[in-house]
């Protein structure tokens, strides 16, 4: 059942009345414009009459209509006395008493006493009584549009207020929410491929975000996918770290920090012969080594080899191969250097080892002399065989008096 508001039937009821009022203006009017036609036309105008007397009936029937609205609807208007008393006046006694005469005179077909003057001041009066009546239902219908549409605004009003507070509480979280977890991928889907990129510089922390279980439970993989990752960087580095120290360790004498023989004979055999080409390979020894240990006593006999050791590093080129060939004997490789010049070379070094001293801590000063033998390398040389040559004329160096540079020879193969 559909069910009117109060104030819509209150509205009706008002306009009603204006419908009314109007029509009982206008029967008034018309009434007066008829018994003025029958005065003219000396009581013979016989339409006139018919159409006065429905008048004042129509005029009887919007009467009762009028009293019952009055009565039974406008009891809650502000105005209801003003109306009370415009209704009264309307159809006070005299009116009653006007229209009952005149509706007698015409029913008899006598209409000759009624001084239309008279009634025409009269029904002037009456329809004063009645304009005001129109405009109280007027404006009280006005009113109650006005109430009607304040009523709609505040609804209105009260609904977008609502649906504001539904957006800030419900739809903004989620726009939130939205914004929070596009943002938690696009961080996640950076940290991946930074990752994978072997990019450690990533910006994620553990319990910096909250964003779902699952994403945080990601997040906290990718940390620890990262830590995983330093680990390892960490342990490879080491690992370099540990490679370089063994290989250098392996390659380099522990006392006199030159290379050993493992370094200088792999390095030969990695380069191509032809690279030796008038290259000479000499093997140096110290003289009378035991005697100085025995002498001076091991350390300072360390000493002696370390500072002889300096010694070579700062005399020979930078593309010359030279190392601690075991115990007190060094073995040197000169490039590009045929045996004369080779001779020339080692036996300015012999000239200058016979000034190097070792200072002891008494003050004292080790001096002592090196013995040298050379052998000269061609492109189908054999390392091996350099060598037991080249140990062959220091042999002969040392069995013919130390301190001099001997060259192998042909001759020297019989020792
Ligand atoms: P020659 O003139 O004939 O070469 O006589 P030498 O005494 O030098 O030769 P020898 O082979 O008789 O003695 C070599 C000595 O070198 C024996 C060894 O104890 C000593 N020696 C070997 N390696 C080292 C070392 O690293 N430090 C010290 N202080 N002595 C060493
Ligand atoms: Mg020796
Ligand atoms: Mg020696």
């Amino acid at each position: 059942m559909i069910r009117i508001p109060n104030s819509s039937i209150e509205f009706m009821i008002s306009v009603q009345g204006i419908r009314l009022t109007n029509r009982l203006y206008s029967s008034f009017t018309e009434l007066i414009d008829q018994l003025i036609d029958i005065c003219k036309s000396n009581n013979t105008d016989t339409d006139s009459k018919i159409k006065a007397i429905k008048l004042l009936g129509g005029i009887d029937e919007i009467k009762d209509r009028l009293i019952t609205i009055q009565k039974f609807y406008l009891n809650n208007s502000n105005e209801i006395e003003k109306i009370n008393d415009l209704v009264n006046e309307i159809f006070n006694n005299n009116s009653e008493k006007a229209n009952k005469t005149i509706y007698k005179e015409l029913v008899s077909m006598k209409y000759n006493d009624i001084n239309i003057q008279q009634i025409n001041v009269f029904y002037l009066q009456n329809k004063q009584h009645i304009s005001l009546l129109s405009q109280l239902l007027l404006k009280q219908a006005t009113d109650i549009a006005n109430n009607q549409i304040n009523t709609s605004k505040i609804k209105i009003y009260t609904m977008v207020c609502f649906l504001i507070i539904f957006f800030l509480f419900s739809i903004l979280p989620i726009i939130m929410m939205i914004f929070k977890l596009s943002d938690a991928f696009s961080l996640i889907q950076k940290a991946i491929l930074q990752l994978s990129n072997n990019d450690l510089n990533i910006n994620l922390k553990e319990n910096q975000r909250r964003f779902s279980f699952e994403l945080d439970a990601i997040i906290s993989s990718l940390i620890k996918l990262k830590n995983i990752q330093i680990e390892k960087h960490l342990l490879e580095n080491k690992n370099q770290q540990l490679i370089h120290q063994l290989k250098l360790k392996s390659t380099t004498d522990y006392l006199t920090s030159i290379s050993n023989r493992r370094a200088f004979l792999e390095t030969i055999k990695h380069s191509s012969p032809e690279y030796f080409n008038h290259s000479s390979l000499a093997i140096i020894d110290i003289d009378n080594f035991k005697q100085i240990n025995d002498k001076f006593g091991h350390a300072s006999g360390d000493e002696v080899l370390i500072k002889f050791s300096q010694l070579l590093s700062l005399f020979f080129r930078k593309n010359d191969l030279f190392c601690r060939y075991g115990g007190e004997e060094f073995a040197i490789l000169l490039h590009d250097c045929d045996h004369i010049l080779a001779k020339n070379i080692l036996e300015k070094l012999c000239t200058k080892v016979r000034y190097l001293s070792v200072a002891l801590p008494s003050g004292e000063k080790i001096y002592f002399t090196i013995s040298i033998g050379i052998a000269e390398m061609n492109n189908k040389f054999d390392i091996n065989q350099t060598i037991i040559h080249a140990d062959k004329a220091l042999y002969h160096s040392k069995a013919t008096g130390k301190d001099r540079v001997t060259v192998y020879t042909h001759e020297m193969a019989v020792y």
